[in-house]
């Protein structure tokens, strides 16, 4: 199996079936639709280290006032944006405390340890994935030499899928409050959890000091994360981009597709997650399956088909032209802008063909 990278297989994009590929692999996948393509064109651009992109600005400032927060700077990914914002909130020698599977901590290379010389605590997770509130207040170090410094709670939203409630993320950042901690939200999927939850985003990002939000999933837009927040952290964060190499040109022709997709692409993640819900219904249905139950399902469906169907079952589907990651024993599908209404009939058909006579 030619598994290059994180998800990628020799199935990427093959289409031997009829009709458009549908993949199911991640919300990273969409491709710039020809209206994106439009503003990328019509893009007025300026060189940003200077300060001087008007798209940029234009981004960061809907992005700022759409969280409620006074200010926001472009990052070229997540993963930069996530460390520039820890390197903000922490130095050398104090440690950052989160959910044991955060993305922060187990898919980001360690950015923040080796980078910044910021230490990670990660914290045990609760059966929905997330971390509780004692679990952080056990966490937090008391001001002792021999331990680091305890800075900055760092939570995750949505969390493989799940919208974790206001409520929830509320009680969490108190107890960092109370211990003088700051908050910083890994937000990449932040629109999702908005939409999960019926919150205003400037709900689920009040509790937080910073919140990383991704373009390039969900939102469909080619390239570029936000970090949004306090004024002094995103200045701080600024520098630090630069530091990293971050600091680009005349990125306006992508960050102009970010404005659109904050303008046009939110609303219709509803979309995205009702598809979710009807095809883990669906598949539920089946002998020989079994469907990750959620509180809040946004636009992920866990399957978990048995241990012999799973490369069988995945063949299976390439030949429909519906591609799968090559993960087991739990798969990942992620609904996104790419897949529609006729996707979904046409995944559900081909799942059925394959349960159809199957005997478990
Ligand atoms: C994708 C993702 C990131 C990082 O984004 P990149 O743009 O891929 O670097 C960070 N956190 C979470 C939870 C993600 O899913």
């Amino acid at each position: 199996m030619a598994t290059g990278y994180y998800g990628a297989t020799e199935d990427t994009a093959v289409a031997t079936g009829t009709g458009p590929v549908v993949d199911y692999r991640s919300d990273t996948l969409t491709k710039p639709t020809p209206e994106m393509r439009r503003v990328m064109a019509e893009a007025e651009v300026g060189d940003d280290v200077y300060g001087e992109d008007p798209s940029i600005h234009a981004l960061e400032q809907t992005a700022a006032a759409m969280l409620g927060k006074e200010a926001a700077v472009l990052f070229p990914t997540g993963t930069q944006s996530n460390l520039a914002a820890v390197m903000s909130h922490c130095g050398r020698g104090e440690e950052y405390i989160g959910a044991r599977n955060s993305h922060i901590f187990s898919a980001e290379a360690s950015g923040a340890a080796v980078l910044g010389s910021v230490s990670p605590h990660p914290v045990e997770i609760n059966e929905i994935g997330t971390i509780t509130t004692e679990g952080v207040e056990a966490a937090v170090r008391p001001d002792d030499p021999h331990h680091a410094i305890s800075k900055l709670l760092c939570l995750e939203n949505t969390v493989s899928g799940n919208a974790i409630p206001l409520d929830h993320m509320r009680a969490l950042t108190d107890v960092a409050r109370r211990h003088g901690l700051n908050t910083h939200l890994d937000g990449a999927r932040f629109f999702n959890a908005v939409i999960g939850l019926g919150c205003g985003p400037d709900e689920l990002a009040a509790p937080f000091d910073t919140i990383s939000v991704c373009l390039s999933k969900g939102l469909g837009a080619p390239v570029g994360s936000v970090l949004v927040g306090r004024a002094d952290l995103i200045k701080t964060a600024r520098r630090t981009r630069k530091m990293l190499g971050g600091g680009m040109r005349q990125a306006g022709v992508f960050a102009a597709t970010g404005t659109y997709a904050l303008k046009n692409n939110v609303a219709r993640l509803a979309d995205d997650h009702a598809r979710a819900r009807r095809l883990a219904d669906a598949l539920r249905e089946l002998n020989g399956l079994e469907v990750a139950p959620m509180d809040h399902q946004t636009n992920m469906v866990f399957i978990t088909p048995h241990e012999t169907d799973n490369a069988p079952l995945r063949a299976h589907l390439r030949e429909q032209g519906i591609v799968l990651s090559a993960q087991a024993p739990a798969i990942r599908m992620v609904l996104h802008l790419d897949i529609d209404d006729e996707g979904v009939d046409r995944t559900i058909e081909a799942f059925r063909a394959f349960y159809r006579g199957r005997l478990h």
